[in-house]
C-alpha cells in the first residue's frame, strides 16, 4: 500500500500527505492532501496563521502507470481566505503545471516516450487521449525553443518548401553547423525572411555567409538587413537549374526533329540528366549516337557535366576564369536555354564565386526535404500549424520513430 514517502519517491509529491489508496475499475487512485505546514496563499504567499479554510475542491491528475495499470492522484484541496490580501483563493499546486491535468512526473514521462514513439502510440500505451499527449509534448518543444541561443550562428541556409503542391510555400532557415532549423515562416518572398534576419541583427549575431538559390526575393531580404553579408549561390540549386536547361533543350530539339533522329533522342531524358561516370555501357552507346546525330544536344550534355567541376576548383580566381570560359562556350552553342543559363550565372557571379570563401550549400537543408514531407502528412492529420512548426524546429534530432 502506498504511503506519503512512497508518493514522494515515485511521483515527487513533496508537500502532500497520503490519505488512502483505492482501486477503481482497474485504476489505482491515491488520495492526497497538502500538509498543513506547507499551506500558503497563492496570491501573496502568506503562511498558515493568516489563512482560513473557506471551502473544498477535488482535482484528479494523471500519474505514470504501473505496468498497464493506470494511476491517478486525487487532490483534496482547500479554498482559503487570506487575511493579509483579503482574497479567497484555491491553495497552490506544486506537482503539476497550472493548466494541466497531469503530474509533472507524468509530463516528463510523456516527453521521454514521445522521443521513441508516435503520439498515437504513447496515448494508447498510457490510456489517455492523444490531445493530452500532444499538449504536453508541444509545451515541452515550446519551452526548449525559448531556451535556444542563437549567438554563435555563423553560416545559414535559406530555402522554400511547398506546403501544398504548387501553391502555399514556407521559408525555412537552417544553421549549417548545428543542423538546427532556426526559422520557419509562411511565404517565399522577402517578407518571410526579413523579420528573422532583423532578430539576428538585434542579437548581434556575427553571420559569415548565407547559402541560397538564385531567386531575387531572399537576396533582397539579405541585402536589406545585412548589406555586407556574403551570399553564396549554392551548387545544389545551380545543378537543378542546369538540369532544367538540358531538359528544356532536349524537348525543344525533339520537337523539330523527324524520323530516325527523333528515335535517337526519344527516351534520352534520364540519360542526359545523369552524370557521365554513372552511365552504363548501353547509355554510353546511346550518348555516342546522340553525338553523331545531334551535335547541339551532345554539347549541352558536355556543358552540364563540365559545370560540375566549378565547385571543386581551388580558388575564386580559377572559378572566375572557369565561368568566363564556360559561358563563352554556352553562348557559342546557340542553344536558347544555355544562353539564358549563362546570362543568369554571369548575373550571379559574385554569389557563385563567394562559394570559394565559405564552401557552403543549401544541400543539408535539402536533405531534410523527405523528413519535412513525412512530417507534413502527419501534421496535417492534426491540423495544427503551431505543432507542425515546432516539430520542424526540432527536425534535426528526429529519429524515424520520433514522429506522429
Ligand atoms: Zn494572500
Amino acid at each position: 500500500m502506498a504511503t506519503t514517502s512512497y508518493l514522494y519517491h515515485t511521483m515527487g509529491l513533496k508537500n502532500h500527505r497520503h490519505l488512502r489508496t483505492e482501486f477503481w475499475r482497474g485504476t489505482i487512485l491515491h488520495h492526497v492532501r497538502l500538509k498543513k505546514a506547507k499551506r500558503s496563499c497563492r496570491g501573496c504567499g502568506a503562511r498558515w496563521p493568516h489563512l482560513r479554510k473557506a471551502g473544498r475542491f477535488t482535482r484528479v491528475f494523471h500519474a505514470p502507470p504501473i505496468g498497464k495499470r493506470a494511476q491517478r492522484v486525487i487532490l483534496h484541496g482547500h479554498e482559503q481566505f487570506c487575511r493579509r490580501c483579503l482574497r479567497t483563493l484555491r491553495e497552490p499546486i506544486d506537482f503539476a503545471n497550472p493548466k494541466r491535468r497531469s503530474l509533472k512526473c507524468f509530463d516528463r514521462f510523456v516527453v521521454d516516450l514521445c522521443a521513441i514513439a508516435t503520439i498515437k502510440a504513447v496515448a494508447a500505451l498510457l490510456g489517455v487521449g492523444w490531445d493530452l499527449v500532444k499538449g504536453i509534448f508541444k509545451e515541452e518543444l515550446r519551452r526548449r525553443l525559448k531556451k535556444r541561443r542563437l549567438g554563435d550562428v555563423r553560416y545559414i541556409a535559406v530555402d522554400e518548401f511547398a506546403l501544398r503542391r504548387g501553391h502555399r510555400y514556407m521559408t525555412v532557415v537552417m544553421d549549417l553547423e548545428s543542423g538546427q532549423i532556426l526559422h520557419v515562416s509562411e511565404g517565399k518572398d522577402a517578407a518571410a525572411l526579413i523579420p528573422f534576419l532583423k532578430s539576428l541583427r538585434r542579437r548581434k549575431v556575427k553571420l559569415k555567409a548565407v547559402a541560397m538559390d538564385m531567386s531575387p526575393a531572399y537576396m533582397r531580404a539579405v541585402k536589406e538587413v545585412f548589406p555586407q553579408l556574403d551570399i553564396v549561390h549554392d551548387p545544389y540549386h545551380v545543378v537543378v537549374t542546369v538540369n532544367r536547361a538540358i531538359d528544356e533543350t532536349r524537348k525543344e530539339i525533339f520537337r523539330h526533329l523527324t524520323g530516325d533522329q527523333r528515335a535517337v533522342i526519344k527516351g534520352s531524358r534520364f540519360l542526359l540528366l545523369r552524370p557521365l561516370e554513372a552511365l552504363s555501357d548501353a547509355s554510353l552507346d546511346k550518348l555516342a549516337l546522340i553525338m553523331e546525330c545531334n551535335e547541339p544536344l551532345y554539347q549541352a550534355y558536355l556543358l552540364k557535366e563540365e559545370l560540375r567541376w566549378f565547385w571543386s576548383l581551388p580558388s575564386a580566381a580559377l572559378g572566375e576564369e572557369f565561368l568566363g570560359t564556360w559561358t563563352k562556350e554556352a553562348y557559342a552553342t546557340g542553344l536558347r536555354y544555355f544562353k539564358k543559363l549563362a546570362d543568369s550565372l554571369l548575373n550571379h557571379k559574385e554569389g557563385l564565386l563567394a562559394y570559394f570563401a565559405h564552401r557552403i550549400s543549401t544541400g543539408p537543408l535539402e536533405g531534410l526535404n523527405n523528413k519535412i514531407k513525412v512530417l507534413k502528412r502527419q501534421a496535417y492529420g492534426f491540423r495544427d500549424k503551431e505543432y507542425f512548426k515546432l516539430r520542424l524546429y526540432f527536425l534535426h534530432n528526429d529519429t524515424p520513430a520520433f514522429a506522429g
